[in-house]
């Protein structure tokens, strides 16, 4: 039996772990915080869980192929049932309410005016309904179950291939500019960052109106733990609280010792392996293309307790405030808050949980904060302005909030050790992220968000699977998928 360390029990590192250890071999994970999921996490606070992961789960939809990845590493059970949010978004601007539903075609009811743009974006929506990650067997390798892709499935795929160049050119912003109705762009801007590309923006509505996304209940700490589990019942070993230190010619350094081992996936951030990981610094020429042009997705992430009931308001708000939200540099003119009210694990009975993500570059102001000793501070600024904000809309919250969280990009650095405290690589009209190849040499291996364009988990679950049948294609063992 082959050895095998992962470094990271993030999403892709457990999948990657678990199609292994299925494959024959034996595996031991090393992660540096006390529970798995990496990035895809929840958290208590004082009697609330605060959902700081999934928003929705792509793969979703029982038969696409992702959805096998989901299913045969156990991420999807019976203690998660995938929940279809509709609608999925609503706008809240001043006395206007507009909903974002799975059928697109009741938008046409509220901006008439923008018939013809809403046809052609339900056309392109519709082109991708299709359209699945890809998810194949990799050439030369002995497969136990075989991925079938028919020619049909791969004609019905070409409309959305043919519109990808030109969606990718452009930013979700520009495309949106093409309706006149003001409320109806807003409500759009809430499903992707606007400054990413087109196709990220038909993409997402398409997995939202396919049904292919959902939301699993328990959130992202039960699917992590629940792949977790599979892994250790496999006979899987993970060390929590125990990070690798050092990757050298000797195996993986740990406080405890030198781990040895025939392979060694990483599957931490790929960016903070090559400067942190590797002794000597690694200085391949993709390395460097890498610490040159990958450009990193950041966010806040804002969560209160609330002791009211919520479940009058909608599941997913667009928020137009009156006043601008200042935060880590930054300004809001749309705060996008999800109402956990309806999930009635997250909060206290007649409690519950908001909780907002602030998408764009804020992990220069919040360094600067802390080399000043001004970090906590500005980070409870942040947070009462964004409370007084919202109770303009939502006035039934005022002195109602009992708890509050806030997360950083020097949080998210300080916990799982991404790159500038990124969750993705950003992807912005005609950049193509500079990625770590899945093979470095037999025995050396890159898995995760950083190894395909742009992240999020349907990269760490395909990707995942891609390194282990690179694994197996190295070592000659049978891929096992199930
Ligand atoms: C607020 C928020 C919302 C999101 N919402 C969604 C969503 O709705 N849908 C979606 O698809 N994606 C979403 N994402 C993105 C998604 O969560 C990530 O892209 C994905 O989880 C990345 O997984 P990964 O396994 O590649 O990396 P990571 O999660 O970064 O896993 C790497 C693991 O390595 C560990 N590690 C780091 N250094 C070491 C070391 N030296 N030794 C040992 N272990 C180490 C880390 O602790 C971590 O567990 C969201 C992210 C955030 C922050």
């Amino acid at each position: 039996m082959k050895t095998l360390t992962i470094i990271g029990a993030g999403i892709s590192g457990l999948i990657c772990g678990i199609y292994a250890q299925r494959s024959g071999f034996q595996t031991i994970i090393l992660e540096k915080a006390g529970n798995p999921g990496g990035i895809s996490t929840s958290w208590k606070r004082k009697g609330y869980t605060f959902e700081g992961g999934i928003h929705w789960l792509i793969g979703a939809k029982k038969g696409v192929p992702l959805n096998d990845i989901w299913t045969e590493t156990g991420a999807l059970r019976d203690n998660n049932p995938v929940f279809f949010k509709d609608p999925i978004y609503t706008l809240m601007d001043g006395d206007v309410q507009l909903d974002l539903h799975r059928d697109l075609r009741t938008l046409a009811k509220f901006a008439p005016e923008d018939r013809i743009p809403l046809a052609i974006m339900r056309f392109h929506v519709w082109c991708f309904t299709f359209f699945h990650s890809p998810v194949q067997d990799i050439g030369g390798l002995r497969v136990r179950h075989p991925r079938k892709f028919s020619l049909m499935e791969f004609i019905k795929m070409g409309p959305a291939v043919l519109l990808t160049p030109w969606l990718m050119s452009f930013s979700a912003r520009t495309y949106i500019k093409r309706f006149r109705n003001p409320h109806l762009r807003r409500l759009l801007e809430a499903v992707v960052d606007p400054e990413i590309n087109a196709l990220s923006l038909i993409y997402t509505l398409s997995s939202f109106t396919s049904g292919d996304s959902g939301y699993p209940e328990g959130g992202s700490l039960r699917m992590a733990q629940n792949m977790a589990d599979t892994f250790v019942s496999l006979g899987g070993q993970i060390l929590y609280r125990n990070p690798a230190l050092e990757l050298s010619q000797d195996g993986v350094r740990t406080a405890d010792g030198t781990l040895k081992s025939d392979a060694v996936v990483i599957s931490m951030d790929a960016r903070t392996a090559i400067d942190k990981l590797f002794n000597p610094r690694l200085e391949a020429p993709w390395a460097t293309r890498m610490r040159r042009k990958l450009r990193t997705a950041q966010c806040m992430f804002i969560a209160l307790g609330i002791r009211a009931d919520l479940a009058g308001r909608p599941r997913c708000m667009q928020i137009i405030p009156k006043e601008t939200l200042h935060a880590g540099g930054l300004e809001f003119g749309a705060l996008t808050v999800n109402n956990y009210s309806r999930d009635t694990e997250y909060a206290p009975e007649g409690c519950t949980v908001l909780t907002c993500i602030l998408a764009g570059p804020s992990y220069g102001f919040w360094k600067n904060a802390r080399e000043q000793g001004r970090y906590r501070e500005l980070k409870q600024k942040t947070t009462d302005d964004f409370i007084r904000i919202l109770e303009q809309t939502l006035p039934e919250i005022s002195g109602k909030v009992e708890v509050t969280d806030m997360a950083t990009p020097l949080t998210y650095e300080r916990y799982c050790d991404t790159h500038e405290g990124s969750y993705m690589s950003e992807w912005r009209p005609w950049h193509f992220c500079a990625n770590a190849p899945i093979r470095i040499r037999k025995g050396l291996y890159f898995t995760g968000q950083r190894t395909a364009f742009s992240g999020g988990l349907p990269v760490a679950a395909e990707t995942g699977r891609r390194t282990a049948q690179t694994l197996c294609k190295d070592f000659d063992a049978e891929f096992i998928s199930l």
